[in-house]
């Protein structure tokens, strides 16, 4: 149930919660993105099978893998990007959480 609420809530708690403390224009917008993170999550499709909720996201999927991240970072730190690079790596945070509770006996 942690385990749960920890991951959904840096999918979806979490970027509300940054919308509203750090972008006070564009609300809605980066709310959409912050949120529209989850979609990167496409790359499962060609995992089989598709969802495993003991498996690690983190460098398992293409684009959970070190590459990625680094462009997340990349996208992050260039400020036009800047919200983009945030959703995904809200997203690989949330997995990084999820892939903690796996490896440990919560
Ligand atoms: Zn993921």
């Amino acid at each position: 149930m942690i385990r749960f609420l920890a991951h959904y809530g840096i999918h979806f708690i979490v970027p509300i919660l940054i919308t509203f403390y750090f972008y006070k224009d564009n609300r809605v917008w980066v709310a959409i993105i912050l949120l529209s993170g989850i979609l990167i999550d496409v790359d499962h499709i060609l995992a089989n099978p598709m969802f495993d909720p003991n498996r690690c996201s983190i460098n398992f999927h293409p684009l959970h893998n070190y590459w990625a991240i680094a462009l997340y970072i990349v996208l992050f730190s260039i400020k036009k990007t800047r919200v983009f690079g945030l959703a995904f790596l809200l997203h690989i945070l949330a997995d990084i959480v999820d892939c903690l509770f796996i490896h440990s006996e919560f």
